[in-house]
């Protein structure tokens, strides 16, 4: 079975984590919390994200993080980001973290609440940091980027396959053919890598 692990699109050909999905007729597992770009927003969500602690579909906060092109001021950004990072601890949630030109104010964050969480970096592409990123412990998910980004497709060999996860975002490319990309750049059979992402589903999503 394909994962996708961040998606803005119900798809419905994979198991997937659609991003901001509030409530659904047909059940679906969803990541809940507020984006960066708005966090100068509301208490009110906030709240709301505690509230669905119960729904076994809400399997993550997210996505939630700092962002140093888009957004309000990096101040209100880190305590929207802080106050929601509290609460995945408090409800047991993994984290899925949207992270523009701020890796050094999330891992400064990351040292300071010293969370038990997994933290999942979605979206990566900045080659630059990745020692870095999995040096702090976090997940890595990958997108279309690697798909014609060649120094992502030589750092994507460097990610540990229990490292690793695969999402298509906001792009409307399927997760089969990021997939077939990735299977292809590590040497891997589709059957293989489907097996490696989907025990780091179980794993990390207790399921
Ligand atoms: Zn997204």
């Amino acid at each position: 079975m394909l994962v996708n692990i961040h998606t803005h699109y119900k798809w419905a050909d994979s198991i997937e984590i659609v991003n901001g999905l509030e409530s659904s007729n047909s059940p679906c597992y969803y990541s809940f919390g507020i984006h960066p770009w708005d966090s100068a927003t509301n208490d009110l969500k906030i709240r709301e994200i505690e509230n669905n602690a119960h729904d076994k579909f809400m399997l993550a906060i997210g996505e939630i993080g700092l962002d140093k092109v888009q957004g309000p001021a990096l101040e209100i950004q880190k305590s929207c980001f802080i106050d929601q990072v509290l609460i995945a601890e408090k409800i047991n949630r993994p984290v899925i973290i949207h992270c523009v030109k701020s890796w050094n104010e999330i891992v400064a964050i990351k040292s300071q609440i010293q969370p038990k969480q997994t933290w999942i970096f979605h979206g990566f592409s900045k080659v630059t940091i990745l020692e870095s990123v999995l040096a702090e412990g976090l997940m890595i998910s990958i997108g279309a980027a690697i798909l014609n980004n060649t120094t992502l497709q030589m750092a994507l060999l460097k990610i540990p396959n229990d490292r690793l996860f695969l999402e298509t975002d906001d792009s409307e490319i399927t997760i089969l053919e990021i997939y077939k990309k990735v299977s292809a750049l590590k040497k891997l059979t589709l059957p293989e890598l489907e097996e490696i992402i989907e025990n780091n589903f179980k794993r990390i999503f207790r399921i």
